[in-house]
């Protein structure tokens, strides 16, 4: 019965899963997974400071990494500001855990040339200062790292029950359900990651896949296995749409062999006959923000997504954090570029992404593009097990 349990096109799509599965093992994932490993794309620049503005006071933060900022007090939503129900136990930062560490081998002084060389979409706000680190994400793979219990629980909480809450029975407006199944599906490929690089064994430091886990969180659950198929297409759309602008923009490095695989491997991306052929339009956002209220309704979901980003400094595990931090831009830089558009639905010409933005978009896909290969690689052989317990 499971093997029918994907069947069909996936929502808001013109492809089915069969399609997407086969695309993404063939095509996709081959060139994302050696695009993610280019200099361009494997340097992330990121404040790491827990600079939590919505649970000020609850000693989650000690140490420098994820220190607690004052905040305006009545910049955030109320509800942010009521204690949590969090014992004193809770209250040790998590940032003690090895695995939870980010390593941080490469640091500011290293990459300050390349900086130079780079400019066309570094702004004010990506400007080098002491609290920003660049991080080489090949070091510090999205995996386990023990980060668990009330702090995480309540990121999880306040992303769902404020910004994107679960639509009961249909009466919620398409957006809103976007907005949700994105955030669902994001949150079922982070469990899979955990899942697929697990600590198994503390003491003699064994890692491997926790198909129990992997069921227990997303497999057993069809709903979040078909958001993360919906949030894999979505951003995919959002890459193909801003094809003409991903293939011109600069990937410049200083070292002009790898520069130049960059950008043939984004061509082939970008421009990709197989993916053409059979999926042309992942996602057709051009339904949303028709009715009357649409203006109003794109501007409070913006505000939605940037709490929803502003969350992410309360993460209290520093990989976590690192991860966190680039997804949701990832994902925040596929609404902009699906939702920057001109009258005739074309992506505006006066689209501008920062580079960062562009390398938070590419590896977010090939994070959600692993999943969704794991989905279907270890799916079957986890709910055997789980249904023979
Ligand atoms: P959680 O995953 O915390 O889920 C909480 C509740 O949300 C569930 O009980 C369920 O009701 C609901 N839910 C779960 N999945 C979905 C879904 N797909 N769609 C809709 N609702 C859902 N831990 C790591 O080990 N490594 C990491 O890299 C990592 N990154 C994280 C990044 C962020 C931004 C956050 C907030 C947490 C991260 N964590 C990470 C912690 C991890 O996500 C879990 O919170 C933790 O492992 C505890 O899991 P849990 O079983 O309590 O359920």
């Amino acid at each position: 019965a499971d093997s029918q349990k994907y069947t069909g096109i996936v929502e808001d799509c013109c492809c089915d899963y069969e399609t997407v599965d086969s695309l993404n093992e063939e095509v996709l994932n081959p060139l994302l997974q050696e695009l993610v490993t280019t200099p361009f794309f494997r340097y992330f620049k990121v404040k790491l400071w827990c600079d939590c503005p919505f649970w000020p006071d609850d000693g989650m933060c000690r140490l420098r990494d994820c220190s607690v900022c004052e905040c305006e007090e009545n910049e955030f939503p109320e509800i942010f500001k009521k204690p949590g129900r969090i014992s004193s136990q809770d209250l040790v930062c998590q940032e003690g855990k090895p695995q939870a560490t980010v390593d941080r081998t490469l640091d500011r002084k290293a990459f300050r040339g390349w900086v130079e060389i780079d400019n066309p979409w570094t702004s004010d706000d990506e400007t080098d200062n002491a609290e920003m680190t660049y991080v080489n994400l090949q070091l510090n793979p999205e995996r386990y790292t023990g980060y668990t219990g009330p702090s995480a629980r309540r990121i999880w909480d306040a992303i769902y029950t404020e910004n994107c809450p679960r639509y009961p029975s249909g009466e919620f407006c398409k957006e809103k359900k976007v907005l949700y199944k994105l955030i669902s599906g994001l949150h079922s490929s982070i469990s899979i990651h955990i899942a697929a690089d697990y600590l198994l064994d503390e003491a003699a430091n064994v890692w491997g896949k926790n198909l129990q886990l992997m069921y227990d969180r997303v497999l057993q659950y069809p709903d979040r296995v078909r958001n993360l198929y919906f949030t894999y297409l979505f951003v995919l759309r959002a890459v193909t749409k801003a094809a003409d602008y991903l293939e011109q923009a600069e990937y410049d490095t200083g070292n002009p062999t790898e520069d130049l695989k960059t950008k043939s491997l984004m061509k082939q991306l970008l421009y990709n006959p197989k993916l053409q052929a059979a999926c042309p339009i992942p996602f057709d956002e051009a339904k949303l923000w028709q009715g009357q209220s649409g203006p109003e309704l794109k501007q409070q979901i913006q505000k939605q997504f940037r709490n929803i980003s502003a969350l992410m400094d309360c993460v209290g595990c520093e990989k976590c954090r690192l991860w966190g931090k680039l997804q949701v831009l990832g994902l925040g830089t596929a609404l902009k570029i699906l939702f920057s558009v001109d009258g005739q639905d074309h992506v505006d010409q006066h689209l501008q992404l920062q580079r960062n933005e562009v390398i938070a978009l590419g590896n977010l896909l090939n994070r959600l593009s692993e999943s969704v290969k794991l989905v279907r690689q270890m799916g079957p052989s986890a709910e055997k097990i789980m249904e023979g317990q």
